[in-house]
């Protein structure tokens, strides 16, 4: 083989997720969430995207941008949907989440692929489909990750949506191979 060749050879992963920002800095999640044997990066999900050699996008924390940005936003107390689902938030994470699809839509127009948009279960903010207590009148789903798959849909794009569940990170570790499984053979797939 040709060395120098190969040292050229543009190697990049053609794969993306999207995740949540408190996944690779959980010190932005509000005060005294996080319970976990990690405490920087959301070990388990964070190695299982390492291992497929995926390229990671941090998503904004809406949380902490609404309560004034870092200064602020990093010392705020927990809070439930009641206090998130107002008008004013809805809107804040309708204009980030637009700025999400508009970045997803230049990953795909440029021949990569979105593997998964990754959430927070229990964030009244990023949850996928679960909430403390659990919303038996309304949807579980946190007001951005609202804002955002509704987004996706109405663009026509397909892609897998998964709840991470820190109080049960094994299903989700499943779920997440299973997902990156199904697209890097799709990829080959493709290539063939
Ligand atoms: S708002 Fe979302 S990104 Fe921010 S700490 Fe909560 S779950 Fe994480």
């Amino acid at each position: 083989m040709n060395v120098m060749a190969h040292f050229f050879e543009d190697n990049r992963s053609k794969q993306f997720v999207l995740v949540p920002f408190c996944v690779l800095s959980q010190a932005f999640h509000a005060k005294g969430l996080v319970k976990y044997d990690w405490g920087g990066v959301v070990k388990p999900i964070v190695q299982t995207l390492m291992d497929f050699d995926v390229n990671i996008i941090q998503m904004p924390c809406m949380e902490t941008l609404f309560m004034g940005g870092t200064a602020t936003g990093l010392n705020r107390e927990p809070k439930g949907m009641s206090h998130y689902d107002t008008p004013e938030f809805r809107e804040a994470c309708r204009s980030k989440a637009l700025e999400v699809v508009e970045q997803i839509n230049g990953i795909v127009q440029n021949g990569y692929q979105v593997a998964a948009i990754l959430g927070m279960e229990y964030s009244p903010s990023c949850a996928v489909k679960v909430q403390y207590p659990p919303r038996k009148d309304q949807t579980n789903r946190g007001v951005y990750m609202q804002e955002l798959i509704n987004l996706v849909e109405e663009q026509g794009m397909d892609i897998p949506v998964l709840g991470i569940n820190r109080r049960g990170i094994g299903p989700t570790v499943k779920r997440l191979t299973n997902i990156l499984q199904t697209a890097t053979s799709q990829a080959i797939h493709y290539r063939s």
